[in-house]
This record gives structure tokens, C-alpha cells and sequence, in this order.
């Protein structure tokens, strides 16, 4: 089983993290390494931690020890401003306020660059565009957010995250509640991300064929801990998957992208 990497030119650390709600330790002495300019995919039960953790890499969650690194800093000493120009995350359902337009929501993403009580300029507006082109959203930047489908809606959402223009996108479940073809869109647009604009994308993912699809990178985790992590080819396994999932499996090539595929095996067939 593949052992938890300290890599030194990864973006994102952690070392020692513990994260709690209250008294209730759900993140116990994670060491995980995120690389940079990679698709790294959170992978686990429900209930393994994989949202707590993201909310703690996104500055969101204050842990209860351990440290986390962005860059080799930590990010206790960056203030919130120097966060959200560094780390734009899409939290599980965000909810925009009644009335707002697409393209009212991808300006909010133009915050953590204006200081305060300055003008809109003309960067702005150029990485507001742009992050409407990137998600395919440009014709639709005069609809109301409470008017799209939920995978316009998810789009619009992303395309505030990029207007944000930081080197790092933490996606909580960005495919929960899409159908099938927008699942596709929005892997092949994150995926894109790493590719053609050299991003770090972390995203929490259901699906583990999907993820093993998608990813460089994978993070199998379960309760709070890293059980294996690496590229997909090697560490979705037939026992991997048992320890995580307590699942038993066959795993074959994918036939389109040749990634493993992990197929269920019923306890009673
Ligand atoms: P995952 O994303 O893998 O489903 P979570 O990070 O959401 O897991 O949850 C990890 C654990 O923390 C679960 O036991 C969950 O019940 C608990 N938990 C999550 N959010 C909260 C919260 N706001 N308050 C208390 N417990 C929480």
C-alpha cells in the first residue's frame, strides 16, 4: 500500500493536522501532500473527512494542531485577503442571493484583488470575461443565478472561483446533483485548468472511476486519515479499495482511457 508522500515541491501541506468540531476529533495527525500544477482527488466514504479537510487547506476551518503549508508558508500567517488571491474554493451547494446575475457573481470574485475603495478597472473586467469564456458561460452572464440549470449554476460558480485568478481551486463535490454530460464538462473543465493554465485543483469526488479518469493524483482517505495516495494507476487496487471502501472489486483497464476501473463485486451474486 502506498504510504503518504512528504513531497517538498508539493503547494499544499499538511503535517501533524487535526482538525475537530468541538470535542469530536474527525482529522487525526494527517500528513498529505497536495502537488502543485496537478488534478489531486479526494476519495472516501462518506463521512472520511474529505470536506473538513478541504475547508481546513481553504483557511476555513481553523485546525486544532498541526500546520498546513501553502508554498512552504503557513497559512496562519497569510491574512485573508493574501488567502482568497492564493486559494479560490466552491463550497457543496453555495446558495447566491436572490436576483443575482451570473456575471454580478463572477464580479464578487474580483474582491481579494481591489483594495479597498478602489475603482473597477480594466483587469477586472478582462478576468471576469475570460472566466466566462473558460466555463462557457458568456452568453448566459445577464441570467439570473436562480434561473440556470443546476449545472449552469455550478459553471457560474466556477467561473467566480476563476475571476478570483489564484493558482490553487478547492471543488467540494462539484459533480454532485449533475446529470451524466455535465458531469463530463465539468471534469474535462477542471482538467483543462491544469492543462492549459497550469493550476493546482484539488476536488472532493463520489465517483472513483471518475476520479481514477480525471485525476493525477488521488488521496484515498477514511476516518480522517490517508490510507493511500499517488497517481491512480497505482494505487486503485482490488485491496486499496477493500481497506477504504469495504468494498471487493475487480479492477481493468478502463477501455477508452486504459485507468483503472473498479468493478463491484456483489457479496452475493
Ligand atoms: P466527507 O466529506 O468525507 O463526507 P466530512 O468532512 O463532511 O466527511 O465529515 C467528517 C466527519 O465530521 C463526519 O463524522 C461528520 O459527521 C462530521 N462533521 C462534518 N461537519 C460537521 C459539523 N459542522 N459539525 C460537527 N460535525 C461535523
Amino acid at each position: 500500500m502506498s504510504q503518504p508522500e512528504r513531497s517538498g515541491n508539493a503547494c499544499l501541506n499538511t503535517t501533524d493536522l487535526v482538525v475537530a468540531y468541538g470535542t469530536t476529533r474527525v482529522v487525526e495527525q494527517l500528513d498529505l501532500s497536495v502537488p502543485s500544477g496537478k488534478l489531486t482527488a479526494f476519495v472516501g466514504p462518506n463521512g472520511s473527512g474529505k470536506s473538513t479537510i478541504l475547508r481546513a487547506l481553504a483557511g476555513l476551518l481553523a485546525p486544532t494542531d498541526g500546520t498546513i503549508l501553502l508554498d512552504g508558508r503557513s497559512i496562519d500567517q497569510l491574512s485573508t485577503r493574501a488567502m482568497a488571491q492564493r486559494i479560490g474554493v466552491l463550497s457543496q451547494g453555495p446558495v447566491a442571493p436572490q436576483g443575482l446575475s451570473v456575471l454580478d457573481l463572477v464580479r464578487q470574485g474580483r474582491y481579494p484583488h481591489r483594495p479597498l475603495f478602489s475603482r473597477w478597472t480594466e483587469k477586472d473586467t478582462a478576468a471576469c470575461d475570460e472566466a466566462l469564456e473558460q466555463t462557457g458561460m458568456t452568453a448566459l452572464r445577464e441570467r439570473r443565478i436562480d434561473h440556470l440549470s443546476g449545472g449552469q449554476k455550478q459553471r457560474a460558480w466556477i467561473a467566480m472561483t476563476l475571476a478570483q485568478e489564484t493558482p490553487v481551486l478547492l471543488l467540494d463535490e462539484p459533480t454532485t446533483f449533475l446529470d451524466l454530460a455535465h458531469q463530463i464538462d465539468l471534469m474535462e473543465l477542471a482538467a483543462n485548468l491544469v492543462r492549459n493554465l497550469n493550476k493546482t485543483v484539488v476536488a472532493v469526488l463520489h465517483d472513483l472511476n471518475q476520479a481514477a479518469r480525471y485525476a493525477d493524483h488521488m488521496i484515498m482517505l477514511k476516518d480522517g486519515r490517508v490510507i493511500a495516495a499517488g497517481p491512480p494507476e497505482e494505487i486503485v487496487t482490488a485491496d486499496i479499495v477493500r481497506a477504504v471502501f469495504q468494498v471487493d472489486s475487480m479492477i481493468i483497464p478502463d477501455p477508452v482511457t486504459q485507468t483503472p476501473l473498479c468493478i463491484p463485486i456483489p457479496k452475493r451474486p
